[in-house]
């Protein structure tokens, strides 16, 4: 893999994005170009590869539902977690309400809105401030903030939010107070990330939860077993089938335009590109991740065809 190998992938990628739209219903997110596209890799031997807008800040929205599952598991373990959600594909978009409401259900899985809003409940009592601080350290990126000005915007916009933590509330899913995990669920949504920040985080759960450089543990083994499989199949919500199959590779989508895409004992990788399809997956970074798979056989499946 080079830094060519990128560009060819950014170019293959680029053409997609006139055909999808930055998120709106956020209105702060509206004003992303819908032309950046960056993309970051991080290679377990020590390569860093960088192509396009890798530096360009944006908020990892929907991303950070990998790090509050991962903190939530090391903190109080696997029943106390999928007690709060399931761990089921819900073949639904990421903010439905239908799926839970029919039934007495949890939410399908920790990476769909309510099953993060359910994840976040437990994650109360660490606050902004340690959670702020497990990004930071997750991302090797101690210059991670909140982004006040989206967390502004979300919030004055999360009627759609607010209804779905009200219904795990009233299903007893939710015990802590509603307005208070709902605040703190969107502050994360809003900690602004770049493509960097995200191949740092793919590379700790590509190395089972250790950095390669340092040899520090950051994560328990089972946690990255179970965090990069609920995003292998469940990352890009009702697209999540479709992109196993095309790209293969364990990967987070967010609203904000970014994509964490792990390669199992390789690499992390970092995507940004803010035009979204219609699931509110980037369309671009979709392509470009396809093309490097596809290019380097790097589809988890590849492995059997080898
Ligand atoms: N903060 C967004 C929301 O709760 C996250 C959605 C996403 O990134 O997919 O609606």
């Amino acid at each position: 893999m080079d830094e060519a190998l990128l560009y060819q992938a950014l170019e293959f990628g680029r053409p997609y994005a006139e055909r999808g739209k930055v998120a709106s219903y956020i209105p702060e997110l509206s004003k992303a170009d819908w032309r950046d596209l960056g993309i970051s890799v991080h290679t377990i031997d020590g390569q860093q590869l960088h192509c396009g807008q890798c530096d360009r800040r944006f908020t990892i929205q929907s991303i950070s539902k990998v790090i509050n599952l991962a903190i939530a598991l090391e903190h109080f373990g696997f029943d106390a977690v999928f007690h709060k959600a399931k761990m089921e594909p819900s073949g639904a978009a990421f903010n439905a309400m239908s799926r839970i409401s029919d039934t007495e259900d949890i939410p399908f899985n920790p990476l769909v809105n309510s099953g993060a809003i359910a994840v976040v409940d437990l994650l109360l009592p660490l606050g902004l401030e340690g959670m702020l601080a497990a990004a930071r350290s997750l991302c090797s990126d101690n210059s991670i903030t909140l982004d006040e000005v989206v967390f502004q915007s979300e919030w004055s916009h999360s009627a759609r939010n607010h209804s779905l933590a009200y219904l795990l509330q009233s299903k007893g899913v939710i015990t802590g107070d509603v307005e208070e995990l709902l605040k703190l669920y969107t502050q994360l949504c809003s900690l602004s990330v770049n493509a960097d920040n995200l191949a740092s985080l793919g590379l700790l759960l590509a190395n089972g939860g250790v950095h390669p450089a340092t040899g520090r543990r950051f994560l328990q083994e089972e946690v990255v077993r179970t965090v990069v499989t609920i995003m292998l199949t469940c990352g890009m919500y009702d697209g999540s089938g479709e992109f196993a199959v095309r790209v293969g590779l364990p990967s987070k989508s967010g609203v904000g335009g970014g994509i964490l895409s792990v390669v199992p004992g390789e690499m992390g990788i970092g995507v940004y590109g803010p035009s979204l399809d219609e699931k509110g997956n980037s369309i671009a970074g979709q392509q470009i991740l396809k093309y490097i798979s596809r290019t380097e056989k790097l589809h988890i499946i590849d492995r059997c065809i080898r």
